[in-house]
């Protein structure tokens, strides 16, 4: 398991060569607001450098905890409105997200996350990008259901 720095911002389509020989080829993840970090990895469980796939609910999170291997806890605050009151309460949730390789998170940091299958038994979520590398927020599921 390896990753690179980029200089600069690749564009998916773009391919590197990892020291190890290995070629990576930058995917694209079918997300056209959210571009692609500038470092590469061979993760195989990494969106853009590996072979997962993510699906096209998005949430904006922040990075509370990030102590496991290539894994971190987030949290998820949204307003829930209720009618009778004609008031939002504040509801938080705590999710637990794959962080690939070539992503590097700290506690504090706004993280957006895409469902993916599930990885293990509590993980079904990615990081695909820090809040900076978003140009536009366009998601259809700002607010998780419950
Ligand atoms: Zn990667």
């Amino acid at each position: 398991m390896a990753s690179i720095k980029l200089q600069s911002r690749p564009r998916p389509g773009d391919t590197f060569t990892l020291p190890s020989g290995k070629k990576v080829e930058v995917r694209d993840i079918g997300i056209p607001w959210v571009l692609p970090p500038a470092a590469v990895c061979d993760d195989p469980l990494c969106p853009w450098h590996g072979h997962l796939k993510v699906r096209l609910k998005l949430l904006e999170v922040a990075v509370e905890k990030a102590r496991m291997r290539k894994a971190a806890v987030v949290v998820h605050e949204w307003l829930h409105y209720i009618r009778k009151y004609n008031r939002y309460e504040r509801r938080r949730r705590k999710l637990h997200v794959r962080v690939p390789e070539c992503i590097e998170v700290k506690p504090g940091d706004k993280v957006i996350i895409a469902e993916t299958r599930p990885l293990s038994k509590t993980i079904s979520w990615v990081v695909i990008g820090k809040k900076e590398d978003v140009t536009e927020w366009k998601a259809k599921h700002e607010t998780l259901q419950v």
